[in-house]
């Protein structure tokens, strides 16, 4: 079933009886080609990947929840590629170029918006870092601009630019840059894999791997044994937890990330603004709500809400940064887990065990990286070798002291 705005009003006169489930649900196959364990963006991303990119069959999709149960329902659906190093740069950029065409590729509407990403910035040191920043963002046409406060004064009036701890003197603005409707995005990547033959089982959790001399089998899971010549590892928050069912020790720590939205307020945020001197973005969604959220919560675990003390810090950041927000009503607030690796960056590579593909360290930006990830982890599973964007992104990084460090935190995860 093609979607299209005959299709739509054809529904409409029709009582909206032929639409159908956007995905079948398949009995599990005793094995497949290529199994990929987790059903979320990045998960469904590959799949899809697989089947549409590299032409393979007998792909499965195993979930151990609904499908959007995790970080991909769960982000603040920011997308940009406003990144400065070399070794993330092109690998967001060329997520970037997928996002602006992700819609006609999947034929569904997952509401990419290009509002623009303002990184505010409050002292000459942080200006200097920016417009660095957006000259390498220029190498790959990821585009940039840096206001001055008279800049912002006219787009965005309401931050207070005046605040004597924080002074906004102006921010570097990537205008490609946006937000695009996460559960829209699993939506319109699983109805695009179904279609292409790919099995989505939900309620299907992974809970051990076969390993015979080195060389996978196949997965034991709730639903039995399934076998497979390859198994790609996408589970974000799970990652150190399904590893260590292989014996892998991950450089990772998972955390919670918490995130707010306000009762729905008329248009009043034009782009996603976020704040340079304390843990805050916000942005406004199509509904109204201000989307916001700040750091992850400090301490290790594995649970999908989080504590007060980031509620508190999050507020007060915001209303440091645009005061105007203590009118507004708190509607939700929730929590992900988040697997923050070592220096901030991810991991695509294969793993020692022959068959073991892994996929992870996303820390809390891995929504925007959906598109590209797909691509890179299925070339990565369909060829064996890394694809030349996501060559950076691999274990030895870690044993060669190669880290790719964007906040320049150093080995402190939870700090990234
Ligand atoms: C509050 C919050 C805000 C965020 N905001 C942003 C943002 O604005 N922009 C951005 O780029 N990123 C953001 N992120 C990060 C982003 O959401 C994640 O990096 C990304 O979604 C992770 O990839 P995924 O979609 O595949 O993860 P998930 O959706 O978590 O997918 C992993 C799946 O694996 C499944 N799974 C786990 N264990 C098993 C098992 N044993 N067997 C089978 N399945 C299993 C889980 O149920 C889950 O569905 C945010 C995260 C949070 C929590």
């Amino acid at each position: 079933m093609e979607f299209s705005g005959f299709r739509v009003i054809k529904e409409a006169l029709t009582s909206h009886k032929g639409w159908k489930a956007l995905w079948r649900d398949p009995a599990p196959q005793p094995d497949y080609d290529f199994v990929i364990v987790g059903g979320g963006g990045h998960g469904l991303a590959t799949a899809y990947n697989l089947a549409k990119t590299y032409q393979k069959s007998r792909i499965a999709v195993l979930e151990k929840g609904w499908l959007g149960s995790g970080n991909i329902g769960r982000n603040t659906t920011i997308i940009r590629s406003n990144y400065l190093l070399p070794g993330n740069q092109p690998f967001y950029e060329l997520s970037m170029k997928l996002w602006e065409r992700q819609e006609q590729d999947l034929n569904f509407n997952s509401m990419v918006s290009q509002r623009g990403i303002i990184n505010l910035f409050h002292t000459d040191a942080q200006r200097d870092a920016y417009r660095r920043r957006g000259n390498a963002m220029h190498l790959t046409g990821a585009g940039g601009t840096l206001l001055n406060q008279s800049d912002l004064r006219k787009l965005v009036p309401f931050l207070n630019f005046d605040n004597a701890r924080f002074p906004i003197k102006g921010g570097l603005l990537q205008q490609r840059a946006g937000t695009a409707r996460h559960d829209g995005v699993a939506w319109g990547y699983a109805r695009a894999a179904d279609k292409l033959g790919v099995d989505i089982i939900q309620n299907c959790e992974v809970t051990g791997f076969c390993i015979k001399k080195g060389k996978l089998l196949g997965v034991e899971t709730t639903r039995g044994y399934i076998g497979a010549k390859k198994v790609g590892v996408s589970v974000a928050g799970s990652s150190s937890r399904i590893m260590a069912k292989a014996g892998i020790r991950l450089p990772i720590e998972t955390h919670v990330l918490q995130a707010f939205v306000s009762e729905g307020l008329k248009p009043t945020i034009p782009n996603v603004i976020t704040f340079g001197a304390g843990h805050f973005y916000v942005s406004q969604s199509d509904k109204g709500g201000l989307v916001f959220g700040g750091d992850i919560d400090g301490y290790n675990s594995y649970a999908q809400r989080g504590n007060l003390p980031v509620v508190e810090e999050v507020i007060e950041s915001g209303m440091a940064l645009m005061p105007m927000i203590g009118r507004a009503k708190l509607l939700r607030s929730w929590g992900g887990q988040v697997d923050m690796s070592m220096d901030g960056s991810p991991i695509i590579d294969k793993t020692h065990i022959d068959g073991l593909y892994f996929n992870g360290g996303w820390c809390y930006g891995g929504f925007k990286a959906v598109p590209a990830a797909g691509i890179t982890f299925a070339h990565l599973l369909a060829t064996d070798t890394p694809h030349d964007t996501a060559a950076a992104y691999r274990f030895d990084r870690f044993n060669r002291g190669a880290l790719i460090d964007e906040n320049g935190a150093g080995a402190q995860p939870n700090l990234h």
